[in-house]
C-alpha cells in the first residue's frame, strides 16, 4: 500500500482527528476506535513502517519506554492494574491496518483474558530441530 493512502499516516500526521494521549516529533499515541478495554492506545510512529521489521533502531530504542510511560499514565488515570502490549505483524498474525502500531490494553482487575492461547506440547529433540532452523536463518 502507498503511503498516502494509509490512514495510520493520515491520523499520526495530524491530517485526520483521533483522540490523541500524546505526541512528540516521532510519534503520535492515539485511542484505538475499538477498544478492547476502557484506554486501549496505539503508538503510530509518524514515518510509514509497515511492521516491526521495517522500524530502523532510533525508533525501535524509542517505542518500549514509550509504552511504559503511557501504561504507567493509565494505571493512574484509569485504575487498571495491569497492561499487554501486543503488536500483530502480517495478516496471518492479525494485522489489518499496515502501518506499524502497539497496542497498550489496559487490564482491570476481574476483566476477560485478551491475550491468550492454549499451551500446546513439544518433545525437547522437536523443540531443538525447530530451533536449529531459525537459528540458522539469523
Ligand atoms: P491490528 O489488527 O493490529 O492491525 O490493529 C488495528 C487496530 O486499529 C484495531 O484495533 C482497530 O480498531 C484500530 N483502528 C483502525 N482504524 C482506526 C482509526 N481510524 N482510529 C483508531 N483506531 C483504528
Ligand atoms: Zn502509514
Amino acid at each position: 500500500m502507498k503511503k498516502e493512502d494509509c490512514i495510520f499516516c493520515k491520523i499520526a500526521n495530524g491530517e485526520i482527528p483521533s483522540s490523541t494521549i500524546y505526541e512528540d516529533e516521532d510519534f503520535r499515541v492515539i485511542l484505538d476506535l475499538n477498544p478492547a478495554s476502557k484506554g486501549h492506545a496505539l503508538i503510530l510512529p509518524k514515518e510509514h513502517l509497515k511492521d516491526v521489521c521495517e522500524l530502523n533502531a532510533d525508533i525501535a530504542a524509542k517505542i518500549l519506554p514509550l509504552a511504559a510511560k503511557i501504561g504507567t499514565a493509565m494505571k493512574k488515570a484509569l485504575g487498571c492494574a495491569g497492561f499487554n502490549l501486543v503488536q500483530n505483524n502480517g495478516e496471518a498474525a492479525g494485522q489489518t491496518v499496515f502501518h506499524f502500531h502497539l497496542h497498550i490494553i489496559p487490564r482491570y482487575e476481574g476483566g476477560p483474558s485478551i491475550v491468550s492461547w492454549t499451551p500446546g506440547s513439544e518433545s525437547p529433540g522437536k523443540l531443538e530441530t525447530t530451533a536449529a532452523g531459525i537459528r540458522a536463518a539469523l
